[in-house]
């Protein structure tokens, strides 16, 4: 059994499926308390659920991408079974995890957007850095950057962990930097990473759940 905050359809507002059809499932607890969270509500919210309950609600949407996500969805052990189960049956599998809890068991086929926790987070220090040997070509790692102060942070972390040939992606904690800011110091600093708006955020209120 997994305890489930909610299950919707939606467009993916993030990383390399940006803009497809997705259908999320958002996993409760985290085990970590980011000072910019926007999911709150899903850290003890929810209802135990079995996978074959889980993959039945999926199959309502007839879509092929799904994205597990959290809170921290490896908090729960039975994700690693929802995320095998439904690439066996031939869905496309996004997992969405802060990085501060281990990745290796997650099943091969599951493409992996990975956080790195930037210093304004407040939970930096909850990072784990052993996950960059597991992660695979197609995996993304993801900077949310605040201020300045997490913008030269990201960019040492990317140089002194050898990420430079990794997907990565920056983005802002909304409403705390102008996306223009970080585009004006990407650009200035010739940064080959992937700038990306949650853009959920943009077609729906920004507060709005379940979009
Ligand atoms: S890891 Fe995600 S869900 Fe958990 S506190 Fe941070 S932003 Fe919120």
């Amino acid at each position: 059994m997994l305890k489930v905050n909610e299950i919707f359809h939606s467009i993916q507002g993030e990383g390399a499926h940006s803009g497809e059809r997705c259908v999320f499932v958002r996993l409760t607890y985290c085990n970590l308390r980011c000072s910019y969270c926007d999911t709150e509500y899903a850290f003890y919210e929810g209802e135990e659920m079995s996978i074959e309950k889980i993959i039945d609600e999926v199959e309502k949407y007839d879509c092929n991408l799904v994205e597990v996500t959290g809170g921290e969805p490896l908090v729960q052990k039975e994700s690693l079974n929802l995320m095998t189960k439904l690439c066996d049956l031939g869905y496309t599998t996004l997992l969405e995890t802060s990085g501060s809890l281990p990745i290796e068991k997650v099943d091969r086929r599951v493409q992996i957007v990975m956080d790195f926790k930037t210093p304004s987070s407040k939970m930096s220090g909850k990072n784990r850095y052993e996950n960059i040997k597991f992660l695979k070509p197609e995996d993304e790692i993801k900077f949310v950057i605040g201020n300045r102060e997490d913008y030269e942070w990201s960019k040492k972390t990317i140089e002194n962990f050898d990420l430079a040939r990794k997907n990565i992606l920056f983005s802002v904690v909304f409403g705390k930097l102008e996306p223009v800011k970080l585009v004006e110091w990407l650009l200035k600093d010739k940064l080959n990473v992937r700038f990306q708006l949650q853009m959920h955020k943009y077609i729906w209120e920004p507060e709005r759940r379940g979009v």
